[in-house]
């Protein structure tokens, strides 16, 4: 065991994915320090029943209703109280003993439990990028200190270790954007890195959902494939550390160890190296200011230093993968169309997985939807959830046009 002891009560919503099962390893490994208080999920009652009998966690949540009352039945009897509905989520982050929520879930739907846990003072770590891409500006504002909020994201949360010890974090609430010449985030260039424009057309979801480095859930494994993921990516490091458009660029970097390089203003830069696995940045995040044991403590991949390894890095190439450009273009643009991206890329995602479009079609529905947007910026998150619905709306148009 090691020193500085200190225990907190976790929540983790988006329990049953990817991100959410790397969020309990860590309180697993570590029962002492992070005992689960809460878990959330949307509708996947067998996976919620087993993680609630292995954790034992006091409030079990399902947003999606039916799914709520079959995990109730489940449970009668039991000392685990079942929350389900469109409240479930605050249900989850006001419970007294929760402390700190990790933010698992995929979609839009916890942006309410975010600005709630952040409003409460509590602190929340952060995997669900389209969230804050869509509501940074509702969110951003509620944050009492630079520590509250903890990128999970592999490559923000690397940008967070490097902005450590520049941000006077003790004192100053906000980040230190004016330090920053650029920050660079990196992508492993997905499983089509090398294919041509030809056999790009000629990819099936079978073939994009093998990623050559990250395990993941569907979505985020295509947007990965297209890039659209990077260029996610860039939009949320603007909301969440304070950037503007020239000062966020992707590159791509195969051996995915490197995770992402802040050049300051005097030239210097500081790189983030650490295996690809999102226990890792998980951990950090749920942990700090204390760095856990992983490297002797846990089987977590650790990379040798002294076993010589390249750091190859390359500009991407947004002709063959213009989701990037298409996501670059809503930086600059800012307003409504990052909001708008992120909705139609959902609706264009599912097409493609479902075989209903072809996988540069993803970019060419993007696309059209961003050139028919004429209105305003959101003035409210309401404004930009009926934004995103929009663009939702428009994609799925878009996407019966396509052949
Ligand atoms: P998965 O598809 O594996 O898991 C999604 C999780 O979110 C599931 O637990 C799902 O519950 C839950 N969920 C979905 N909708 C709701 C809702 N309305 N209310 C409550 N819970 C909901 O996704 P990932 O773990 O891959 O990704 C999760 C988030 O983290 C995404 O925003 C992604 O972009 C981001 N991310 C993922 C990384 C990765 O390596 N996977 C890396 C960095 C960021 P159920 O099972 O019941 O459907
Ligand atoms: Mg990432």
């Amino acid at each position: 065991m090691i020193g500085n002891g200190f225990s907190k009560g976790i929540a983790i919503i988006g329990a049953t994915g990817a991100v959410g099962r790397a969020a309990l390893w860590v309180c697993e490994t570590y029962a002492d320090r992070f005992p689960v208080v809460a878990l959330a999920a949307q509708s996947n009652v067998e996976a919620m029943e087993q993680l609630v009998v292995k954790f034992r966690p006091k409030l079990a949540a399902l947003t999606e209703p039916k799914a709520g009352r079959r995990l109730s039945e489940k449970l009668f009897g039991t000392s685990v109280s079942v929350a389900s509905g469109a409240d479930a989520l605050l249900d989850v982050v006001r419970h007294p003993e929760v402390e700190h929520v990790v933010f698992a879930s995929s979609g839009t739907m916890a942006i309410p439990a975010l600005q709630e846990t952040l409003r409460l003072k509590k602190e929340a770590s952060l995997a669900n990028k389209e969230s804050i891409v869509v509501a940074g500006p509702w969110v951003m504002p509620l944050i009492d200190h630079p520590l509250q909020l903890r990128p999970v994201d592999s490559e923000h949360n690397a940008v967070w270790q490097a902005l450590m010890g520049e941000m006077g974090h003790e004192r100053e609430k906000t980040a230190p954007s004016t330090r920053i010449d650029r920050v660079y985030l990196t992508a492993s260039g997905g499983p089509f890195r090398s294919f041509s424009s030809e056999e790009l057309r000629r990819v099936t979801p079978e073939m994009a959902l093998k990623h050559p480095v990250w395990a993941m859930g569907a979505k985020i494994t295509i947007d990965s494939a297209t890039l659209m993921n990077k260029g996610i990516e860039l939009l949320e490091a603007m909301s969440l550390f304070d950037l503007d458009a020239a000062q966020v660029s992707a590159l791509i970097h195969p051996g995915s160890k490197a995770h992402a390089i802040v050049r300051f203003r005097d030239g210097c830069s500081k790189m983030l190296l650490s295996a690809p696995d999102m226990r890792i940045p998980a951990a950090i995040a749920m942990s700090w200011p204390i760095r856990l044991p992983l490297a002797e403590e846990t089987a977590l991949p650790c990379f040798d230093m002294e076993n010589s390894f390249e750091l190859r890095f390359e500009p991407p190439d947004t002709k063959r993968f213009p989701c990037l450009a298409l996501a670059q273009e809503t930086a600059r643009r800012g307003g409504a169309f990052p909001t708008l991206l992120v909705g139609a890329d959902e609706i264009a995602v599912e097409a493609f997985l479902a075989h209903r479009i072809a996988f540069p079609d993803i970019a060419g529905v993007v696309a059209r939807v961003l050139d028919s947007w004429h209105d305003g910026a959101p003035s409210s998150l309401e404004d930009a959830l009926s934004v995103l619905q929009e663009g939702r709306r428009r994609a799925a148009i878009a996407c019966r046009s396509c052949n």
